[in-house]
């Protein structure tokens, strides 16, 4: 993979901050698979042929980014692959959902389960119902968090982004910020932007990482996981329309508001230099659309 370019970033009214903003423009490192999501794949993917697993089988929602990621790398690969997906409703629905329709077509089966279900995924009876039914499949969890996406993520970063005096990363499961902070060097700064309201998230990343530099920033979930509201949606359209870089709602959206809002509250130093993570997402946004019109909100312009 080619180490994709820090785009450098300028918001019209920030100048008197003088910082200085980068985006490393891991989103464009596949046309179908989000950033980090072909990242977390990649180890995991070599374990999968090297130990001869036939089928890949993951979790996700009717919006996951990691379900459409491990559809189209199995294709690619020549993986048969299994989406546990939540929700029973969506059987009949699934056809309206770009994402899943889309996995759809890549192959994937897709296997719908109640929420309650869903939440008993991890859970040693569970796993062997799915190892029996769709006959040993690898598992891969939920967002594609392991310690293989952990080692994925770790080439995030390069010898280059050296000179960075802070790295910022959207934060689901921590996984892409825990390679992030492992390839980090002393003098960074990991600051992690959870997309969701979740105070497991310290303690999970701390599983995987080694170092103590970093912290999360919990002020920009927006209420939750996959909550946008229309203050947001108009940042990212008019982040889009001054430096032509498309954002997703749920995840690098809500990160550079919070990165703005920072810089604007004065929290980086005169003349910092400042890189944060396109971690991709942007498939979701055509049905990020399709809600945000059923509740007369403003779209994403796309
Ligand atoms: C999944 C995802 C994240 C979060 O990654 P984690 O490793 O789960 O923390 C961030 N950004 C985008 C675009 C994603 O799809």
């Amino acid at each position: 993979m080619d180490a994709p370019v820090n785009q450098r970033v300028e918001i019209p009214g920030l100048d008197s901050f003088e910082v200085r903003l980068y985006l490393k423009r891991d989103d464009l490192l596949h046309p179908i698979i989000s950033g980090n999501k072909l990242r977390k794949l990649k180890y995991n993917l070599q374990r999968a042929k090297k130990e001869k697993y036939t089928k890949l089988l993951t979790f996700g929602g009717a919006y996951s980014n990691h379900i459409l990621a491990v559809a189209c790398a199995g294709h690619e690969h020549g993986f048969e692959t299994i989406g546990i997906i939540r929700g029973e409703e969506l059987q009949n629905q699934w056809k309206d959902n770009p994402t899943l329709k889309r996995a759809f077509a890549y192959g994937m089966q897709l296997d719908f389960v109640s929420r309650e279900e869903y939440r008993e995924k991890n859970t040693k009876r569970f796993v062997e119902v799915l190892q029996t039914k769709y006959e040993n499949p690898m598992i891969l969890p939920e967002g594609g968090t392991n310690a293989l996406a952990v080692k994925g993520c770790m080439e995030i970063l390069t010898e280059e982004d050296a000179s960075f005096d802070h790295v910022c990363c959207a934060v689901g499961t921590g996984g892409t910020i825990s390679g992030v902070i492992n390839a980090s060097e002393q003098h960074h700064t990991v600051l992690g932007f959870p997309a969701l309201k979740g105070d497991f998230l310290k303690a999970d990343i701390a599983t995987f990482v080694k170092r103590d530099n970093w912290n999360l920033i919990s002020d920009y979930h927006f209420g939750g996981y996959g909550k946008v509201n229309e203050v947001l949606v108009n940042f990212i359209n008019t982040f889009k329309k001054e430096t032509d870089i498309p954002l997703d709602p749920v995840y690098t959206g809500k990160m550079m508001f919070g990165i703005v809002d920072l810089i604007q509250k004065g929290h980086f130093q005169k003349g910092s230099k400042i890189l944060a993570i396109h971690t991709g997402g942007l498939q979701g946004n055509i049905g990020m659309n399709q809600r945000l019109k059923q509740r007369k909100m403003p779209l994403l312009e796309i």
